[in-house]
This record gives C-alpha cells, structure tokens and sequence, in this order.
C-alpha cells in the first residue's frame, strides 16, 4: 500500500532503509527507517510503532517521520547498513543497539527535529 508523504500528499513516499526492533516497553513492532518522497524530495527519519495489545479491532500504529539534515540521515542509514540482519529484530549487534537506543531515547542524532514528528498514512482509495 502506498504511503502518503507528510510534506506534499503524494502517494509517493518509499522506505529506503529499515532496521527491525521487535518490541519495547510501548509497542510490539517497533522500527527506525529512512523514508523518501519521489514528488518532492522530502528524506527524512522515521519511526514505525505498531500496538496490538488491545483489542483485536484496536491494533494502533504510529508511523511518523521527523524533519531530519543530511548529517542525521547520514548516520541513520549507516546505522541500518551496519547490520546485515536488519529485518531480523533479535539480533543484538551494535547496529541494532545503537538503533534502540536512538529510537528509546528520541534525543540523538543531532540534526533531527524530534520534537515535530510529521504523521505518515497509507493511502486510501
Ligand atoms: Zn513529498
Ligand atoms: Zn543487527
């Protein structure tokens, strides 16, 4: 299904890059990505949070992408090569490590706005 970018509407965002994390305090599903939008340039981190602890029908997911600079989105995407398994949420390498970490504590890299998280949604036909 195809993701609409959060800074111009279109259905034209891609995840370039992404490492599993498996589940934290808040979340079942949780990973960090480098997404990308073809119509507008828009490249930015993001997170994927995914909760099934409620209800069947009540599955909730927070997807949002954080405006991020080259040097932020630099490191991210080193981070996720780093590690060759990275759709593999138990591993426990550095990569992994420093992902949780980044996406626990929201404070690191410098050089993205994670104070102003811009939603990401499917699109909907
Ligand atoms: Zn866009
Ligand atoms: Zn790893």
């Amino acid at each position: 299904m195809p993701l609409r970018c959060p800074t111009c509407g279109a259905g034209a965002l891609r995840i370039d890059a992404a490492i599993e994390l498996g589940s934290d305090a808040r979340s079942d599903e949780v990973a960090l990505q480098v997404v990308s939008c073809s119509t507008c340039g828009l490249e930015a981190v993001a997170v994927y949070e995914e909760s099934r602890r409620g209800a069947l029908d009540d599955e909730s997911v927070n997807h949002a992408a954080f405006p991020s600079d080259a040097e932020a989105l630099a490191e991210v995407r080193r981070v996720i090569r780093s590690c060759r398994r990275a759709r593999n949420a138990d591993c426990a390498c550095a990569g992994h490590k420093r992902a949780r970490a980044i996406v626990r504590t929201q404070t690191e890299p410098a050089g993205i706005d994670w104070a102003a998280p811009m939603p990401i949604a499917f699109v909907r036909r």
